[in-house]
């Protein structure tokens, strides 16, 4: 069911959209889907959740960290349970929900519980005889549209920055994988988050995230999906009521290894930059450039490697990689495949199918792979790998800074000077030295160009979520 104003609602139409298994096709269950109607519904509940003395509103700032700090809690007693429902409705390997995404989403929220009275203003010495000083305000109502690749996570990434700072929040979770999103739902209303803070409607982008998007009640918008979809954000702010947009859309991400690297390391980091979460992460390694004096080398590892991984059932341990998120995704992947064969990349292994049900793809490596091919461009979002040759530093530079997008990039050497060199000429939000896709809740995350706009996690995490008053009083310097 929607989950609005802490009670259980069917869709006011009784619609409900079936969400599969994509290890096997099955229907697990069908979910209430939201649609105009219902987001209405949902943004008026979180309105009054916000108005000037609500609960939520008086509530003290320690407190706020304090539900948050609990809601951490109730997901860490649950752990086992979250991490087996985002397997059944996402495919990722069990192994990874339970060790990498659950606990990142328990440290996420414990470290925006520490924001929530911490997040300070300023005094100003404003000329003249008064005292200036800034509030830290919530934005309001705040609509939050997430993807599918790391449900769990992704509502993490969202409520804690909007929580902390004492927004109220309206989230569409992603149609391909709800369930994750509505048992915390549960746990959000069972450790005591007044009634309207959180909502959270399941529904299809182009009708209940559309109407977030457009809204005329909502404040903000934070979105994390394509970057297609992310013009049509920006689009539905600029022509209804400007409410704040902070994107984190598509990558097509440079990894960069130099001929001193060590080789093994080198290897194996970009096998994992590009292969994790079965290729489907916003920040992929997936233009993987190599020097030329090591690339035959590298590629021959590299395939050697891709050939090594374990696909299959996500709930084995001894799996790596589990089926695509659902067969929209399997289709597109196939056919970047075939486009991939027919401009001229050397397909190095995988490039098929790999069982007779369920979305499971052969891990894929191209090698000989040119600038302008189409798997060079776009974002793929699955197990397949791209290599590239260079011969010098300046090439390189100019060629990972040659794409709409400037999402992460990573560089693998031995030499500080070069890597320093790298790092401040890629134009990228995050750049990795000897390492990739390390997260902290800590260190800010989001992009440069079409990557989008904005910056999660971090301190730098709560200013989207914040409006800054200036209050200005006039201190009179005679006793009258
Ligand atoms: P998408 O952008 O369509 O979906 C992301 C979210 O946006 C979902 O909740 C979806 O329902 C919603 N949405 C879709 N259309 C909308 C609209 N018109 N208005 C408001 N919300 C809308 O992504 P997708 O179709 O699931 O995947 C397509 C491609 O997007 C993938 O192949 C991948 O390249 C990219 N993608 C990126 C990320 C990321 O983390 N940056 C995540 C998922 C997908
Ligand atoms: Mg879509």
């Amino acid at each position: 069911d929607l989950f609005i104003n802490n009670e259980w609602h069917d869709a006011i139409s009784g619609k409900t959209f079936p969400t599969v298994n994509p290890a096997t096709g099955e229907v697990i269950c069908q979910v209430a889907e939201a649609d105009v109607a219902d987001v209405d519904k949902a943004v008026k509940a979180a309105r009054d959740a916000f108005r000037f003395g609500s609960p939520w509103r008086r509530m003290d700032a320690s407190d706020r960290g304090l539900l948050l700090s609990r809601l951490a809690d109730a997901i860490e007693r649950d752990a086992a349970y979250l991490a087996e429902l985002e397997t059944l409705d996402n495919g990722k390997p069990y192994a990874v929900a339970f060790s990498v995404d659950v606990p990142m989403v328990i440290k996420c929220l414990r470290y925006y519980a520490g924001w929530a009275d911490k997040w300070e203003g300023k005094t100003i010495p404003i000329d003249g005889d008064y005292f200036c000083y800034t509030r830290h305000e919530p934005v309001g109502v705040c609509g939050q549209i997430i993807p599918w690749n790391f449900p769990l996570l992704m509502q993490a990434w969202k409520l804690g920055p909007a929580l902390a700072t004492g927004n109220t929040v309206v989230m569409k979770v992603a149609e391909q994988t709800p369930l994750t999103a509505l048992y915390v739902a549960s746990l959000i209303k069972e450790v005591g988050f007044p009634d309207g803070v959180v909502n959270i409607v399941p529904g299809m982008g182009p009708t209940a995230g559309a109407a977030i998007a457009k809204h005329m009640d909502v404040d903000k918008v934070a979105f994390t999906g394509s970057t297609e979809v992310g013009h049509l954000i920006q689009q539905a702010s600029g022509s209804s009521n400007l409410k704040r947009v902070t994107l984190e859309l598509g990558g097509k991400s440079p990894n960069i290894i130099l001929s001193d690297a060590s080789l093994e390391d080198a290897v194996e980091q970009s096998h994992f930059a590009l292969f994790f979460n079965q290729g489907q992460c916003c920040c992929a390694g997936s233009r993987t450039y190599v020097q030329a004096d090591v690339y035959d080398e590298f590629v021959e590892r590299s395939v050697e490697r891709a050939r090594r991984r374990v696909v299959g059932n996500p709930f084995d341990l001894k799996t790596e990689q589990g089926p695509q998120v659902d067969q929209e995704q399997f289709n597109k992947i196939l056919g970047y495949i075939s486009v991939g064969k027919r401009e001229g990349a050397k397909l190095m292994c995988g490039g098929g199918v790999a069982a007779d049900r369920g979305y499971f793809i052969q891990p894929t490596v191209f090698g000989d792979v040119q600038d302008n091919m189409t798997i060079a461009r776009e974002e793929i979002f699955g197990p397949v790998m791209q290599i590239l040759k260079f011969k010098t530093l300046e090439e390189v530079i100019t060629r990972a800074n040659d794409t709409k997008y400037g999402l992460a990039a990573a560089v693998f050497t031995k030499d500080i000077d070069k890597a320093n060199y790298l790092s401040n000429g890629l134009r990228a939000g995050t750049v990795w030295i000897n390492c990739y896709d390390v997260f902290g809740a800590q260190a800010p995350f989001g992009g440069y160009k079409a990557s989008g706009n904005g910056r999660e996690l971090g301190e730098y995490g709560l200013e989207s979520y914040t409006e800054v008053k200036t209050v200005t009083i006039k201190v009179p310097q005679k006793n009258s």
